[in-house]
């Protein structure tokens, strides 16, 4: 029977709920204040990770935290102000990121992420747009063998969960991907990863799937929600619409608007940049995405030029932008792979939804019937949305999702 759902928010995760809900038969609403995929899911490197088996932990080691700690590196950086409101989950994050923890974490994680290609390869034959995706894997680029040695242990465990590998030395590299700063001794090639040259593209061009195929979209601002006898009414800057089932996926706002409901989930976030570059003047082309590990950024051969995407900053969401790190990083990138002048006159500033124990929360929400959950992906959520978007339609409508929900359930906070 047809039921009328409403998603809030049109990120990767939210279009990739709606998509699933409609084609299991429902009447969906999906609501965003700007046209899909214009946030987060816009700016991100575009990757797939297949790879992406074990979350980013809390560094322990004393040689990380010595490197982080004056805040001038190109991988972490941090902001006073954030760092205090954001204290208690940083505290958990860290708690959560030792081994006896860890360890259990990582086995959750992958069974998450094995669904990560696999459940974006229908959405992508359904929106026609194959020619955006490449699915021959990236490189992680390392200056030390010791480094790489330690990788490539942590790969051949990964194995486990299906992740497939190689490593390259110097000269296998060169082979497929000329032109490195000859600073690079090695690197290991994730194979099964698949990578984007334009994320909010992509998004895009499944929100007009979802769209064709009878989905209502709407450009509005979101004011509230509330549950008024058996439904939800929701309050925008269009209007009020009512449903009986309400998907929260409001990324990195998502906190804010489940506030007034008295829900308090500890999501933090770790802020990221972005530019692109021209192509370089000589003759090399970049062929894959590749991360310069040992720095902590990466470089992605993107529909607008060469991307460069900065690793984390800890800020608040509205802290005025910082841009140290990436440029930092493009000094750095310059010296890797000669890239051209900047395109963008400013760069692009987004923010990675985070919760303390490095998984999203996908499910029911404890306190009121009808309202569901579906944001904290963190570092890999334009990987994980259509899994997400498949696992929270299996739970809506009752059936066994296909890999146990336990871990993602909001009850743990
Ligand atoms: C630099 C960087 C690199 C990254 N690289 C990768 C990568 O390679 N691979 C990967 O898997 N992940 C990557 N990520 C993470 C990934 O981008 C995010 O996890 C993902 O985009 C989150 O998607 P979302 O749908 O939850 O949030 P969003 O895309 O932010 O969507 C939330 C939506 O809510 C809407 N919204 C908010 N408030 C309102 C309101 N009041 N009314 C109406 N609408 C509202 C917003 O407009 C937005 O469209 C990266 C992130 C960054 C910052």
């Amino acid at each position: 029977m047809s039921q009328e759902t409403i998603v809030l928010g049109a990120g990767i995760v939210g279009v990739s709920v709606a998509w699933h809900l409609l084609k299991r038969g429902r009447k969906v609403l999906l609501i965003d204040r700007r046209a899909p995929g214009l946030e987060t899911s816009y700016g991100n490197a575009g990757l797939i990770q297949r790879e992406a088996v074990a979350p980013y932990a809390f560094p322990h080691d004393l040689k990380t935290l010595l490197r982080v700690i004056p805040n001038q590196s190109i991988d972490i950086r941090y902001r006073t102000l954030g760092m205090l409101s954001a204290a208690s989950p940083l505290l958990k994050y860290y708690l959560n990121s030792f081994p006896n923890r860890y360890n259990k974490i990582v086995p959750e994680y992958a069974s998450i992420i094995a669904l990560s290609t696999q459940e974006h390869a229908p959405m992508i034959e359904a929106a026609n747009c194959e020619s955006l995706v490449q699915k021959n894997g990236w490189l992680e680029l390392y200056r030390t063998e010791s480094e790489l040695a330690e990788r490539w242990k942590q790969a051949q465990e990964n194995r486990q969960y299906g992740v497939e590998s190689e490593r390259l030395n110097r000269a296998q590299l060169d082979e497929i991907q000329p032109g490195l700063s000859p600073d690079i001794c090695g690197a290991v090639h994730w194979q099964n990863t698949w990578s984007v040259e334009s994320p909010g593209d992509l998004v895009q061009s499944y929100a007009r799937a979802f769209e064709e195929a009878g989905g209502e979209f709407l450009e509005a601002e979101l004011k509230d929600f509330s549950k008024q006898g058996e439904h939800w009414k929701v309050n925008t800057s269009k209007g009020t619409h009512e449903a009986a089932e309400v998907v929260v996926a409001l990324g990195p706002w998502a906190q804010k608007y489940l506030a007034p409901l008295d829900y308090q989930f500890p999501l933090f976030l770790k802020r990221g940049y972005h530019m692109h570059y021209k192509q370089p003047d000589t003759k090399a082309s970049l062929n894959y995405w590749i991360m310069d590990a040992e720095k902590g950024y990466l470089l992605e051969p993107m529909r607008n030029g060469i991307r460069l995407t900065t690793g984390a900053e800890l800020a608040d969401l509205n802290a005025p932008p910082s841009y140290g790190q990436l440029e930092k990083a493009e000094k750095e990138g310059r010296k890797l792979f000669p890239f051209g002048e900047r395109v963008e006159a400013e760069p692009w500033k987004g923010a990675r939804p985070c919760l303390p124990d490095m998984k999203p929360i996908i499910g029911p929400a404890p306190k009121h019937k009808g309202l569901w959950l579906a944001f904290g992906h963190g570092h890999q959520g334009f990987t994980l949305g259509p899994a997400t978007g498949r696992l929270l339609g299996e739970m809506m409508d009752g059936e066994t999702p296909a890999i146990d929900m336990k871990p993602f359930r909001a009850e743990r906070f």
